[in-house]
C-alpha cells in the first residue's frame, strides 16, 4: 500500500508524521472519510466542502485547492488499486512546538490512505442493529462544534465504549438538553406514519454526506421529512429507525434501550432508501 504524504506517495511503513504534530499532540486536525464505488469516489465535492468548512472554522488555511484535493484523493486510489474501498483523507495542523497555540506549526500536513473497507456483518442489515443510549453527551456546538470533523474524537469514543462495554456496536448520543443528537459515528433517522425524521443539526449532529444523500433521496421520492428536535421517546415509538454513515451506508436500527422499534424487523421505507442509494453511490461523484 502507498500512502500519501505531503505531495509524495510512499510505503505504508514509511508512512510517518512527526511526533510534534499537533495533529497528534492535541487533535488539532481535520479529516473526512470517502468511499469509493466501481471506480467512482462518491459525492467528492461534498466531501472536499465539508473539509474546507471544517479547516476555515479551525482557522486553517488548507494548502491544497478543491482542485488538487480532489486529485489527491483519486490518485491515491488509482495508485493503490482500489476501485471499491475507503479514503482517509486526512489534514493535520502540522509541527510545531510543545505549546497550544498552532503559531509554531508551519504547514499543514495532507495525508491520503486509500484502503479496502471492512462493513457491518451483512445480517444486521438484513436483521437490522439493536442501539442503547449511552451516558456521554455530545458536545454542544458551542464547545467543539461537531459540524466540524475534527481529529479530536474523545468524545466519540467515549460514547463508542460504553456502547461496546453494554455488548451494542452503536449507540445513541444525546445533547445537553436530552434530545438527540446522532450516533458516535452515524446519522439517525425515524420513520413514523410515513413522514421522515432526522435531527436538526443544531442539535449536535455532523452534517453527514450520507445524511443529506437520504435527503436527497426523500426529496426526489416526495416523502416528507423533517430536520426536527427529537427525543427518545420518538424512537421508541417509531415504525422504522436507521442510521447513515459513510461506511455503515443506511442500516436498519430495530431495537432502542431493550424497547423493540415497529414490528422488530426494517422495515420498507428504510430497504426502499437504502436500494436507491445504492443505485446512485456509482453515479455521483468523481470517476477515476
Ligand atoms: N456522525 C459522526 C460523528 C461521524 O463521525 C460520521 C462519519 N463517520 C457521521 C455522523 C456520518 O457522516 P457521513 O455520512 O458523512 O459519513
Amino acid at each position: 500500500m502507498k500512502v500519501y504524504i505531503d505531495g509524495e506517495f510512499v510505503d505504508k511503513q514509511d508512512a510517518k508524521i512527526s511526533v510534534f504534530d499537533h495533529g497528534l499532540l492535541y487533535g488539532d486536525g481535520i479529516f473526512e472519510g470517502i468511499r469509493v464505488y466501481k471506480n467512482c469516489v462518491y459525492r467528492l465535492d461534498e466531501h472536499l466542502e465539508r473539509l474546507e468548512y471544517s479547516a476555515k472554522s479551525i482557522l486553517m488555511d488548507l494548502p491544497l485547492s478543491r482542485e488538487e484535493m480532489s486529485e489527491v484523493v483519486c490518485e491515491s486510489c488509482r495508485v493503490n488499486g482500489i476501485s471499491d474501498g475507503y479514503v482517509r483523507l486526512v489534514v493535520t495542523r502540522g509541527e510545531g512546538n510543545l505549546g497550544l497555540s498552532p503559531d509554531s506549526c508551519l504547514k499543514p500536513s495532507v495525508i491520503s490512505i486509500a484502503d479496502k473497507i471492512s462493513l457491518y456483518p451483512e445480517e444486521y442489515y438484513t436483521q437490522g442493529l439493536s442501539i442503547i443510549t449511552v451516558p456521554t453527551r455530545r458536545m454542544g456546538p458551542a464547545a467543539l462544534n461537531p459540524g466540524i470533523k475534527s481529529l479530536n474524537y474523545l468524545n466519540n469514543i467515549m460514547a463508542k465504549m460504553e456502547a461496546a462495554q453494554r455488548g451494542a456496536l452503536e449507540a445513541i448520543m444525546l445533547n445537553d438538553q436530552g434530545f438527540i443528537a446522532e450516533c458516535t459515528g452515524d446519522n439517525l433517522f425515524i420513520v413514523h406514519k410515513g413522514i421522515l425524521y432526522t435531527p436538526d443539526i443544531a442539535n449536535g449532529a455532523l452534517r453527514g454526506i450520507t445524511r443529506q444523500a437520504v435527503i436527497d433521496l426523500a426529496r426526489e421520492r416526495d416523502l416528507e421529512l423533517k430536520e426536527c428536535d427529537l427525543t427518545r421517546y420518538e424512537v421508541w415509538n417509531a415504525d422504522e429507525c436507521f442510521l447513515t454513515g459513510t461506511a455503515a451506508e443506511l442500516i436498519p436500527v430495530v431495537a432502542l434501550d431493550e424497547r423493540k422499534i415497529g414490528d422488530g424487523k426494517p422495515g420498507p421505507v428504510t430497504k426502499q432508501l437504502h436500494s436507491a442509494f445504492h443505485d446512485e453511490v456509482s453515479t455521483r461523484g468523481a470517476m477515476l
